[in-house]
C-alpha cells in the first residue's frame, strides 16, 4: 500500500476512520464531494444549527436546509500543535487545528485546520478561504488557508 500524496502544508494526520455521518450530517457531506461548503440553517426562525442539531436551540423546531455558503470566513481561533501526541505522527507537526466564523452563516464557526500558511503568519482575524483535500472517493475535507 502507497502513501497517499500530501496535498497541503501543515496537514493534520490522516484520519482513522470516515467521519460519522448520519440523516442530519449527510447533505453536508454530499457538498463536499461537489467542493462546496453548507451550514444546516433553521427553516423556522433562520438561525444556523452548527454543529447540526435535532433541534433547534432557539425555536425548538426540528426542520433545517442545507445552505451554500461561499467558502469565506475570518480565523476566529487557532492553536499550533508542535509535539506529535505518538511516535507515529511525528511527520504530521506542526499543525494548525482552526475555528472559522465562515461567511454567510452567523453564528457558523467551522473547526478545522489551517494548512499552507507558515505557523508564525497564522493570526487571529486573518481572512481565510476553504481548500479542499479528496481523502477518498466517498470522502472529501474542507480545510482553510490564507485568502
Ligand atoms: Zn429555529
Amino acid at each position: 500500500m502507497s502513501t497517499p500524496a500530501i496535498p497541503f502544508k501543515y496537514m493534520p494526520s490522516p484520519l482513522f476512520t470516515d467521519p460519522y455521518a448520519d440523516a442530519w450530517t449527510v447533505p453536508f457531506w454530499e457538498a463536499t464531494m461537489r467542493e462546496q461548503l453548507t451550514a444546516p440553517k433553521c427553516t423556522n426562525c433562520g438561525k444556523f444549527r452548527l454543529p447540526p442539531s435535532r433541534w433547534c436551540a432557539q425555536c425548538h423546531m426540528q426542520d433545517l436546509e442545507y445552505v451554500d455558503l461561499p467558502g469565506t470566513g475570518t480565523l476566529y481561533s487557532f492553536i499550533i500543535v508542535r509535539h506529535a501526541l505518538t511516535p507515529d505522527q511525528k511527520d504530521y507537526v506542526p499543525y494548525i487545528p482552526a475555528v472559522v466564523d465562515a461567511d454567510g452563516a452567523p453564528g457558523c464557526r467551522f473547526v478545522s485546520n489551517i494548512v499552507d500558511v507558515e505557523p508564525e503568519d497564522v493570526k487571529v482575524g486573518m481572512p481565510v478561504k476553504v481548500v479542499w483535500n479528496r481523502v477518498s472517493e466517498t470522502l472529501t475535507l474542507p480545510f482553510w488557508t490564507a485568502a
